[in-house]
């Protein structure tokens, strides 16, 4: 394995990837891999797999993995004529969740991995206009990006088998579905006996070796966990070692960037960041990737104002940081006479695509999928804070017999859904709370189209109605309310052909600055149905290719 380079700050290298998450971990490794000098800047710390723990309280409850909210805090409001806030101490996650450090959220991500349909990229299309959002058609076809999922599938690893409402593939899943879990098998005997189909879930965790790391040991602390087996397929798994082995790529962690900064021509020519040591410094580069994710990709451009820039680098049509969506869903919980035993394994084995697409006798847009999993998780402390059935005792004897009984008894099924974009939902600049830096702080203005909630109840109708075919003991649904955050941020940095419209083309470059490329969530021009990171990472996959070329063509 070659040596991990240092590259000097003076000096300029080909490129600096900002963010080592699920697009950035592509990105380093791609571009290294294709022969250049690659740094990589990543604020969050290098964590190896023998680093991640079972620890419920220091991972679930202190948050070990992403920012601490003390230092790093967010602002909230549903409408851009309210105040935002910081939710009150306790109100739970932050309203962008993701994790910081080598690999970002694709290290204790669930591992769903949906390829989009050809229909995802051209519904603009098919059913007209959407008052009030800004419904569009992507730039690009589902059949371009194919051989780009055929490259996540096989270079990140995913594990599956086709089912009957996939688009085409150019090659089989590399390796067999993970097994059947209690909450698979229940979804399908329900799902069945209402005349649908039930799929294998395709799960970016490995059911077999594949690529040099093992196969998944079904510990079970998997969701918001990091592997201790390196067999869910994060990026700090799958790309950042094939980075390091070129002997080209610099990971630079403890490292926050603060801003852009462009030479007279409008060249990116340094990326400004603290260090470790919380010392300024600034890396000389031929040209940026921006992949520091749906919110924080839109803050740096928000931050990086010059003459040239007033309003924000590329921040021309105004629409960095429009445009927000998070997926809408809906939860629905159920007890078994029988064991399920959900504590074990990966979260998702099974799901339902039948109502993936719009159906206009609905009356309303939108479509989603359908998974099946434990209860809160099946982390131990969460689920006797809130396993318990409501109306039943929190408390006493009968308590403990219901902890005992359903610990081992409880699964959930999940309606992941539609999010329309609209304008009024954002990213941007809290004008008055800053963080530990001294930098504005993230400012969430959400508030769901009435067809996103429609679409989450709707799908919390057909989840109830496959509990309830499945045989459940006792059923209850959380309310489907208006979002108030989540862990998928997309759209913010949208790409398209219309430099009024869009803030990257087809190929992820900055309208307005030729050196410069936004490659991850931020880039969704619409939501998909829930699962966004596999067509993340093909994006990456497509994105580099494209700037391997145009950089030996010498065209960035
Ligand atoms: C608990 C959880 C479960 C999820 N499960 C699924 C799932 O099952 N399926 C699915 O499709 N998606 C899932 N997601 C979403 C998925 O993780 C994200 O869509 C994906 O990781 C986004 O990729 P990204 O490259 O855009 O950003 P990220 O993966 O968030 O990476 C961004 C990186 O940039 C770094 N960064 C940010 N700002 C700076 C800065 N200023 N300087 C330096 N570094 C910076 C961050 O620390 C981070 O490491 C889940 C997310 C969470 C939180
Ligand atoms: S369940 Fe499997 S993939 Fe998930 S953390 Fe445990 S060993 Fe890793």
């Amino acid at each position: 394995m070659a040596g991990s380079p240092t590259y000097p700050t003076r000096e300029a290298v080909d490129f600096v990837v900002i963010g080592s998450g699920a697009a950035g971990g592509v990105m380093a490794r791609e571009l290294s891999v294709a022969g250049f000098n690659v740094v990589v800047l990543e604020q969050g710390p290098y964590r190896r797999a023998h680093d991640f723990t079972h620890d419920e309280i220091g991972v679930v409850f202190q948050g070990e993995l992403s920012l601490d909210p003390a230092e790093h805090p967010q602002t909230f409001r549903a409408r851009p004529e309210q105040n935002a806030e910081v939710p009150p101490q306790g109100a739970g996650l932050p309203p962008a969740w993701y994790a910081a450090g080598v690999g970002g959220s694709s290290v204790h991500f669930t591992g769903n991995y949906w390829r989009f349909r050809p229909v995802d990229f051209k519904e603009r299309s098919l059913l007209g206009e959407i008052e009030g959002t800004t419904f569009a058609d992507w730039p690009l076809t589902y059949e371009e990006l194919e051989p780009y999922y055929t490259r996540v599938d096989w270079e990140i690893g995913v594990s599956g088998a086709p089912g009957p409402f996939d688009p085409p593939r150019s090659r089989p899943y590399p390796v067999p579905p993970l097994p059947l879990k209690s909450s698979g098998a229940i979804l399908e005997r329900g799902a069945k006996a209402l005349g649908l189909h039930p799929q294998v879930a395709p799960m970016a965790i490995l059911s077999k070796p594949h690529n040099g790391r093992p196969a998944c040991i079904h510990c079970g602390f998997c969701l918001g966990f990091g592997c201790e087996m390196n067999a869910k397929s994060s990026t700090l798994a799958a790309m950042i070692p094939q980075a390091e082995a070129t002997g080209r790529c610099e990971i630079r962690t403890g490292c926050t960037v603060m801003r852009l900064e462009h030479d007279e021509r409008g060249r990116i020519r340094d990326v400004v960041y603290l260090d470790e040591n919380g010392v300024e410094q600034a890396q000389r580069t031929r040209a940026a990737v921006l992949s520091a994710n749906g919110a924080e990709s839109a803050r740096l451009l928000l931050l990086s104002q010059s003459a040239q820039h007033p309003d924000g680098m590329a921040n021309g049509s105004g629409m960095v940081g429009k445009n927000l969506m998070f997926n809408a869903h809906s939860a629905t919980h159920a007890w078994f006479e029988e064991p399920l035993n959900e504590f074990k394994s990966v979260q998702c084995t099974r799901i339902v695509h039948d109502f993936y697409e719009t159906d206009p006798k609905r009356g309303f847009y939108g479509g989603g999928g359908i998974d099946a999993r434990p209860l809160v998780n099946s982390w131990p402390i969460l689920f006797a804070m809130g396993g318990i059935a409501p109306g039943l005792p929190t408390w006493g004897a009968e308590y403990k017999r219901l902890l005992e009984r359903y610990f081992t008894r409880n699964m959930s099924v999940l309606g992941n859904c539609t999010s329309l974009a609209m304008e009024r939902n954002s990213i941007s600049l809290d004008p008055e709370l800053k963080d530990v830096f001294g930098r504005p702080a993230v400012r969430v203005t959400y508030e769901d189209h009435p067809d996103d909630l429609a679409t989450a109840r709707f799908m919390q109708d057909q989840s109830v109605a496959i509990l309830e075919a499945a045989g459940a003991q006792r059923l209850w649904r959380d309310e489907v309310r208006p979002s108030t955050g989540g862990p998928h941020l997309l759209g913010t940095c949208r790409m398209g052909d219309d430099p009024d419209r869009s803030v990257v083309d087809r190929y992820h470059r900055a309208h307005e600055v030729n050196n410069l490329f936004v490659v991850d969530g931020s880039n969704f021009v619409t939501s998909g149905r829930g699962q966004p990171t596999m067509t993340i990472q093909a994006l990456a996959f497509r994105a580099a290719e494209h700037m391997t070329k145009a950089a030996r063509a010498g065209e960035i």
